[in-house]
C-alpha cells in the first residue's frame, strides 16, 4: 500500500514537472517569437525532418524561405530550433521531395491539419479559403433565396 502512494506520489511529481517545462517552453517560444515580431496562429503543431529523404546538399531551399530562420544548417542536415517554427508550411511548399518535412499543426477552432508534401499545401490553402468564402456569402446571404433574388431572379 505504502508502495502504491510513493509511486503515485512520484507520477504526480512527473507530472508537475513536465507540465512546469512545458509552460516555460512556451514562454520562451512566446518571448522569442515577439521579439521577431512574429505572430502565432497554430496553438500547437510538431515539425520533423526525414533526413534519409532530404537532398540538403545540393538544395538547402527550406532554409532560404523559413520566415523565422527555424531551420539552419549542420553538420551536413537541415536542423531544427523548434521554438522559433510557426508551423506555417513554407518549408514543405518549397522542398523539392515528398514526405521529407513532416508538419501537424493545430487551430484554435480544434481542427488539426497534417501534411508532408508539397501538393498538399496549395490544396490545404484553396479548402481554408473555399471555406472562407462560403462563411462570407453565409454571413451576407443567410438564405440561397436572398441571394438568388438578389442575384438572379431579377434578370429572368
Ligand atoms: S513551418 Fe514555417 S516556420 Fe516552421 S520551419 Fe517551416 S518555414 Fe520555418
Ligand atoms: S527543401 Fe527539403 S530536400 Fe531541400 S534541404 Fe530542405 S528538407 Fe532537404
Amino acid at each position: 500500500m505504502a508502495k502504491k502512494a510513493r509511486d503515485n506520489s512520484s507520477s504526480d511529481i512527473f507530472s508537475m514537472l513536465l507540465e512546469t517545462s512545458k509552460k516555460e517552453e512556451k514562454k520562451k517560444r512566446a518571448g522569442l517569437l515577439k521579439q521577431l515580431g512574429v505572430k502565432e496562429f497554430f496553438v500547437e503543431g510538431s515539425i520533423r525532418i526525414d533526413s534519409k529523404v532530404c537532398r540538403g546538399l545540393e538544395c538547402k531551399l527550406c532554409i532560404d524561405i523559413c520566415p523565422t530562420n527555424a531551420l539552419y544548417w549542420q553538420r551536413g542536415k537541415v536542423k531544427i530550433t523548434e521554438e522559433l517554427c510557426i508551423y506555417c508550411g513554407a518549408c514543405v511548399l518549397a522542398c523539392i521531395v515528398d514526405d521529407c518535412i513532416f508538419i501537424e499543426r493545430k487551430r484554435s477552432t480544434g481542427e488539426t491539419e497534417k501534411f508532408s508534401k508539397p501538393n498538399e499545401v496549395p490544396k490545404l490553402f484553396n479548402s481554408i479559403n473555399g471555406k472562407k468564402r462560403r462563411e462570407r456569402v453565409k454571413s451576407i446571404f443567410p438564405r440561397v433565396e436572398a441571394y438568388l433574388e438578389r442575384y438572379l431572379l431579377h434578370f429572368s
